[in-house]
């Protein structure tokens, strides 16, 4: 196909995870797609620890391949830490059918891999090529894109996807941004080397560990380079009370949670930090006609349960589903089958989010009258497979978390 079309089937703004899935699935159904990245690849990115149900959506758009040949450190469960208590979920022990494991993914390597493989089946990628502005029409919409050169030219499309991510695209030129309900936290985060790991299956997994403060937590996620990534997660005003500078910052705060000390001993900062300040985002429509927002472009939560690849893949994956039925002529509700279901996979964590800020969710973790079965099936929701009606943890996850959480705190504090 021509390298600059005029007119496309599907215009895909931005080349991360949910861009190249979408690419991926339309591109293999037969679609005319054309995939618009503003900067070069490989970039840094954050969100580099995978949930098992992120290996479902990625074969689903054919990608998982490519990536199984980079042989990225396997994750097989996460770990839970406070002080000196352990909270441990294994993904073999599931309530949901599913996989087992997943990846660590140092992301420029991740995306890149995911871009590349996508190009190879012959979906054409505009790298260094933003999009700028967006004109609804009745058949086809226009698609201003600017070159690195400051050049523009505009693309007609009868499908636009917008994946931007942070860049928020679509949100922003069409006022659908809408403040999230999520209290404000900023993230402070780098790569290190040389920390002290687990060993077997385990040296994958990640490692979330509250910090002796309350509601401040920092994350830990190797990667098969010999890096691993650990990220501070805290209010403004937590921050506050530490050195500006923000290594002096990151080893402060990592120095006065007990585990996060101990592995990072004889460890050294590997990049400058990186600090992200107000990263929820939420938005008043997720699609409109002949536009749809998918990954991190609408909706994202909190890192807690490290979840934003798997839904922006999800969101990615069905969409691109519907784009396919909607441009072969078969009616789409986009409601129903979109926005519904994708806002209920949403709902689900963010009852997560809050029973975690909120002390409940410890409280089911670290107490030892957990059951099996419910231990599975709050298992099933962190491995991502949020759309399991049979999981309470999913079809009523706005009560089980304070119930559960009120039985146990009663049992515990009568012992
Ligand atoms: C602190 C923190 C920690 C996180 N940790 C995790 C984690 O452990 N696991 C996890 O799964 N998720 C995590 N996330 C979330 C994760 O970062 C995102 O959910 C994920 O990157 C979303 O993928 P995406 O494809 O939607 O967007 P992105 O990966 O951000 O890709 C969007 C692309 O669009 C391009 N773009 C932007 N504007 C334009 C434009 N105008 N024109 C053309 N292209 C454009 C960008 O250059 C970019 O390449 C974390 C998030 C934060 C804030």
């Amino acid at each position: 196909m021509n390298a600059s079309p005029d007119h496309v089937d599907v215009l895909i703004i931005g080349a991360g995870p949910a861009g190249v899935a979408a690419a991926a699935v339309l591109h293999q159904k037969g679609h005319d797609v054309l995939v618009v990245e503003k900067s070069t690849f490989p970039r840094f990115v954050i969100g580099e620890s995978l949930l098992p149900h992120s290996m479902d959506l990625l074969e689903a758009a054919g990608l998982l391949k490519a990536a199984e040949a980079r042989g990225y450190l396997k994750k097989y469960g996460a770990a839970f830490l406070r002080d000196d208590e352990l909270a441990e979920f294994d993904f073999s022990e599931q309530h949901t059918e599913g996989w087992a494991w997943t990846w660590q993914v140092p992301r420029d390597d991740f995306d890149l891999v995911l871009v590349n493989a996508a190009q190879e089946m012959g979906v054409p990628v505009q790298f260094r090529h933003e999009v700028t502005a967006y004109e609804p029409g009745d058949e086809l919409s226009a698609v201003t894109i600017r070159d690195e050169e400051g050049a523009e030219r505009t693309v007609h499309a009868r499908f636009v996807v917008d994946a931007s991510g942070y860049g928020r695209v679509l949100p922003r030129l069409l006022e659908l941004d809408r403040p999230s309900t999520l209290p404000l936290r900023h993230s402070l985060f780098d790569w290190f080397e040389g920390d002290v790991r687990e060993e077997g299956t385990l040296e994958g997994r990640t490692w979330v560990c509250m910090h002796p403060a309350g509601e401040t937590w920092i994350w830990v996620i190797p990667f098969s380079n010999g890096r691993t990534s650990i990220g501070v997660v805290a209010t403004p005003e937590f921050l506050a009370k530490y050195p500006e500078d923000p290594r002096e910052r990151l080893l402060a705060i990592c120095a006065e949670e007990p585990n996060v000390a101990r592995r990072l001993a004889n460890a050294k900062l590997a990049m400058e930090p990186v600090n992200i300040a107000g990263y929820s985002t939420s938005v008043t429509a997720l699609h409109g006609k002949g536009w749809v927002l998918v990954g991190n472009s609408g909706e994202f939560l909190d890192p807690v349960f490290s979840a934003g690849v798997t839904v922006a893949l999800e969101s990615s994956v069905l969409a691109a589903g519907l784009v396919h039925e909607q441009l072969s002529g078969t009616d789409v509700d986009w409601d129903a089958q979109y926005a519904q279901p994708l806002s209920s996979a949403i709902a689900v964590y963010r009852s997560f989010i809050d029973g975690w800020y909120s002390g409940d969710l410890p409280e089911i973790f670290f107490n030892e009258r957990q059951e099996p079965e419910v231990k599975a099936q709050i298992c099933s929701v962190l491995a991502g497979y949020l759309l399991d009606a049979t999981n309470p943890f999913v079809a009523q996850h706005k009560r089980k978390v304070p119930v559960l959480a009120k039985v146990l705190r009663g049992l515990r504090e009568q012992a």
